[in-house]
């Protein structure tokens, strides 16, 4: 605990904030409407082993010019030496020799690492060794990443339902408005409603309530932390409005979820279904269909758009504090609602929001409640970690000896993703083939969040071997991230890619 202070004040300085005292029925067919992006709820990995794969690993798209490079080496039999050889001269550039031998569980063969840092001139180089061979060709300069952020990004844009996307802005993307009819309730098809708009989340152009707030925080949260990485010109409709093009986007998912709550009660649905009518999908006319309002929805809804508002103030002051009602009014219908389970990770992170947002100290009194429960210890996952983040960065009062408890988890957290990293065969926070991808990024997410608070170099170097790792210096040497079902076609595994990018790209690169 005696690093706490000297962290706190690091988060006052760096998050300009807190861990300040207290003082406060049709015809219905599952055919997918055609035309558009698809973006999986789940996750789809492919982890076959193919019979052979190649000796060398590396990150198929490139290193940062100064970055730590490290190749991958494995086999029965492993050569001592390796080279790095410029693609266009076919020239050696740089000899190195393997180090440090690992063996993984249940597995006969060894895998070695081949550290080419040492190489940081810009250009395309393969690595080749004996007994091995050679790897693809890979880039390193400052900006490798540059289209792949801009790419993941901008799925959101592709997403969009509700409007006409143009190849001008979409490319191999654009498409024509899509599911513009109203919508019915499912509890009483007798009453439409417009729920048009927002970001589809697959193939069909289903919208889950809280899939979208939590997803709209995850960039915001990114946004918040590392605002340099995101430009106001990557060529969407709203590029060159003065306003960062993420925030733009997000918007359009916010014009959408303000949609979703019931205007004489402040309820929020829990989502839209989408069914394309029998044989008249050609025409993508749908059976769209309300689903009944949860207290989750509304908590959700209340985070997402407490947060966006807290975030928008400066650039649309009217709008965000619509936003910022429009949240409030959902957090008190769920409140009056639904009191015998109020408090779960879903309340605490909305509770943190509207409490930076407004200031309010009733809210505060739910975000100690929960911590003063000790329950959330055991909890670990993404809302409830914006929920820390939120609470840690706002600028009122906050009850110190939590603020210090959360700065102390979420750094043991990070020590511990970095130790597992340091010691797996992939330099990854998971050691089996099995690992799941969202796993590693929500682990990604918190070191994301601790690296900015104290800006450890280690930390961004176990970032980037997850990039690594996602772009090829894996199982497989598949790409994880822009297969047809890889990561970038996540509808919310997308967002935390976006995120570790993000700190990737933190200072414009
Ligand atoms: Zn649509």
């Amino acid at each position: 605990m005696k690093k706490v202070g000297i962290i706190i004040a690091l988060v006052s300085l760096l998050l300009t904030a807190g861990c300040q005292e207290e003082n406060p029925t049709e015809n219905i067919t599952n055919q997918p409407v055609p035309d558009y992006t698809s973006m999986e709820e789940e996750p789809v990995l492919a982890y076959e082993v193919p019979v052979s794969i190649p000796g060398i690993l590396v990150n198929q798209i490139g290193y940062i010019t100064g970055s730590t490079k490290v190749a991958i080496f494995h086999g029965e039999e492993l050569p001592d030496v390796f080279y790095v050889v410029k693609a266009e001269s076919g020239k050696t550039v740089y000899t190195g020799t393997l180090e440090e031998k690992k063996t993984a569980p249940n597995e006969t063969i060894s895998y070695c690492y081949g550290d080419f840092s040492e190489v940081t001139t810009a250009g395309t180089y393969y690595i080749e060794a004996p007994i091995l061979g050679r790897t693809y060709e890979f880039k390193i300069g400052e900006n490798v990443y540059g289209d792949l952020f801009a790419e993941a990004c901008k799925q959101y844009y592709y997403n969009r339902c509700g409007m006409t996307l143009t190849e001008n802005y979409a490319g191999e993307n654009a498409h024509n408005a899509c599911h513009t009819a109203k919508a019915v309730l499912q509890s009483d098809t007798s009453v439409s409603v417009d729920v048009t708009g927002g970001w589809h989340q697959d193939e069909k152009g289903q919208k889950n309530t809280l899939a979208a707030a939590e997803t709209m925080s995850m960039l915001l949260l990114a946004y918040e932390l590392y605002p340099d990485a995101f430009s106001d010109d990557t060529g969407i409709p709203e590029s060159g409005n003065g306003i960062p093009d993420i925030l733009d986007e997000i918007k359009y998912e916010a014009d959408w979820l303000l949609k979703m709550q019931e205007q004489e009660t402040g309820a929020v649905y829990e989502g839209v279904s989408v069914y394309a009518k029998n044989g008249d999908a050609a025409s993508k006319v749908a059976n769209i269909y309300v689903e009944p309002p949860t207290a989750d929805a509304g908590k959700a809804f209340a985070m997402a758009l407490a947060k966006f508002s807290y975030l928008y103030q400066n650039y649309d002051t009217a709008y965000a504090t619509n936003c910022l009602k429009a949240a409030d009014r959902a957090w008190k219908y769920v409140e009056l609602n639904n009191k015998d389970k109020i408090m779960d990770e879903w309340s605490f992170a909305a509770a943190t929001e509207l409490y930076r947002a407004s200031g309010k100290l009733s809210y505060h009194q739910y975000v100690t409640q929960y911590l003063q429960s000790e329950d959330y210890k055991n909890q670990w996952n993404e809302t409830i970690l914006l929920g820390y983040v939120t609470y840690i960065s706002t600028k009122h009062r906050v009850n110190k000896v939590h603020c210090e408890m959360i700065m102390d988890l979420i750094m043991t957290k990070a020590e511990n993703i970095s130790y597992t990293a340091r010691e797996a065969v992939y330099l990854t926070a998971g050691n089996k083939q099995q690992d799941n991808n969202n796993q590693l990024l929500l682990e990604m997410m918190c070191l994301s969040v601790v690296n900015r608070i104290i800006s450890n170099h280690e930390y961004e170097t176990v970032i980037e071997n997850h990039l690594h790792y996602f772009l090829g210096r894996n199982e497989t040497a598949h790409n994880h991230i822009e297969n047809s079902t890889g990561i970038m076609k996540q509808f919310e595994a997308d967002g935390k890619l976006v995120l570790m990018l993000s700190e990737i790209m933190k200072n414009g690169r």
